[in-house]
């Protein structure tokens, strides 16, 4: 007798009930994101949460209604609270609602003739016209800005000895590569220098002002210095607001001497750049339109799901120079599946990619640029809202100068406590702002000086957020010092 075994398959026996636990996991993620803002700032994992979450391999399935109740239960109530309206910690996306629908589709979104890859461009092309790039410039939707300056950092260095480096690497070169960014400048770029094998040593770390932005003699200077000792300047980077305090290096001076000497012109602007949108900052960032590269996030001031950052190369190819590669399992055709736009792995460093661009095109279109922007100034105006607070409130001090949305304060009762007293009270405060879940801003030192630093890209935070933010911030630091 025939036994035809019926074939294994990953999709459900039921489809009714596995669209009825859909629609209910679309519903509880509503009423999640929708009341997010009466749950506290933060809650830690429990004991328990991490015990659950240290089990042995699962041999067997069970129901997938089974799994979910335990998401329900020891992952979703300690989330990292970036949704929530007083997360101001690092610079972390607030998300929006509409990133659920890439992951039903799956395309692999580097090669063939299909509607995500149109979807990639057209979102690449609109990210063209959000820095004022020419049309024929080129672009990459890679994780984050870390790796959008990796990407454009190694087209830099590939445009630096075109003949020899991809060949033969950094010990091909006849003289040493050197390239320059502020003190300020995010640790990805020294990631970045390291992992292209120039080693942190090649990254000439520029000098700051009193506002932390970067001191362009200082930077001639080392160019000068470096070319004079027979190495090889071939790139500088230019913040567009800076990590710690929201700097704006002099990009239009860095871009003068970048074309004084011939060197690449790259910006990382992973949040600061998309304050563009702003029109008092369109002159202070115009000089992004002279680079070479730039690298931003569309999950920070953007507001997307993770994760999605891009890459922007004005000369498009030089970009494909730095990476094409074809294999024969990667040509393209004529016709067919394997038609097509330019397969995107010759763009980049990674192969399969995810359908990262269905979440910004539906958020383009479906907010506006307008109104993206609108939620950017907002920000701002609030940040310096927040300023002026700390400003008029005698037991807090601001320790920078907050030039866009960044804010830097420490709680100071002025009472002759030293540096190192005044680390540890604010450290202190901070983790007491998470634990009683009041809010989660971050932290940096400024000047060896240990600051609470509101880094504020959330389109959830309302004027009262930030009013108990800096109440939090007082009433702790009155309890810590009696
Ligand atoms: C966040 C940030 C980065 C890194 O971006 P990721 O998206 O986290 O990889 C780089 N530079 C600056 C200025 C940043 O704020």
């Amino acid at each position: 007798m025939n036994t035809l075994k019926k074939t294994l398959s990953l999709d459900p026996d039921n489809w009714n009930d596995l669209r009825a636990l859909g629609h209910r996991m679309v519903d509880d993620m509503f009423d999640y994101l929708q009341q997010i803002g009466e749950q506290p700032a933060w809650k830690a994992p429990t004991d328990d949460v991490k015990a659950h979450l240290a089990q042995p391999l699962p041999l067997e399935g069970q129901p997938a209604e089974a799994v979910y109740a335990e998401f329900l239960r020891y992952i979703l109530p300690y989330n990292n609270g970036n949704i929530h309206p007083r997360f101001f910690s690092w610079v972390q996306t607030t998300g929006t609602p509409l990133g659920m629908l890439a992951s039903g589709m799956t395309p692999n979104v580097t090669i063939g003739d299909h509607a995500a890859m149109y979807v990639d461009k057209q979102v690449i092309d609109w990210c063209k016209a959000l820095m004022n790039f020419p049309e024929n410039a080129s672009g990459m939707l890679v994780s984050g800005a870390t790796m959008a300056n990796l990407t454009s950092l190694l087209v830099a260095r590939h445009t630096a000895d075109r003949d020899r480096i991809r060949r033969y690497g950094v010990r091909g070169t006849d003289r040493p590569l050197v390239l320059y960014a502020s003190a300020e400048t995010h640790s990805c770029v020294q990631k970045a220098v390291e992992v292209m094998g120039l080693g942190s040593e090649a990254l000439r770390k520029v000098p700051v002002n009193a506002s932390y932005q970067l001191d362009d003699t200082a930077l001639q200077s080392m160019i000068e210095a470096d070319l004079a000792a027979g190495l090889h300047p071939f790139c500088v980077v230019g913040n567009a607001g800076t990590v710690n305090t929201g700097a704006i290096d002099p990009l239009d001076a860095i871009a003068d001497l970048c074309q004084q000497y011939n060197l690449w012109f790259h910006v990382d602007g992973a949040f600061g750049a998309l304050a563009k949108l702003v029109p008092a900052y369109a002159h202070s960032l115009a000089a992004i339109e002279r680079a070479d590269s730039v690298a931003f996030d569309l999950h920070k001031w953007l507001s997307m799901p993770y994760e999605v950052g891009c890459a922007l190369i004005r000369n498009a190819d030089l970009h494909r120079d730095a990476f094409a590669m074809t294999p024969t399992y990667l040509a393209r055709h004529e016709r067919g599946l394997a038609g097509g736009p330019d397969s995107l792995s010759n763009y980049g460093i990674e192969l399969s990619r995810g359908f990262k661009a269905l979440k910004v095109w539906m958020s383009f279109k479906t907010f506006g640029v307008d109104r993206l922007g609108a939620v950017i100034a907002q920000n701002i105006e609030q940040a310096q809202y927040l300023a002026q607070r700390i400003n008029d409130e005698p037991q807090l001090e601001l320790l920078a100068p907050a030039p866009m949305n960044i804010v830097c304060y420490r709680f100071n009762p002025r009472d002759g406590r030293d540096t190192d007293a005044l680390n540890a009270l604010n450290k202190e405060i901070l983790m007491r702002l998470h634990e009683q879940g009041i809010a989660t801003p971050s932290y940096t030192l400024l000047g060896g000086r240990y600051a609470i630093r509101v880094a504020h890209v959330n389109h959830r935070t309302q004027l009262a957020d930030l009013d108990i933010l800096v109440e939090g911030s007082i009433r702790i630091g009155g309890e810590l010092i009696r």
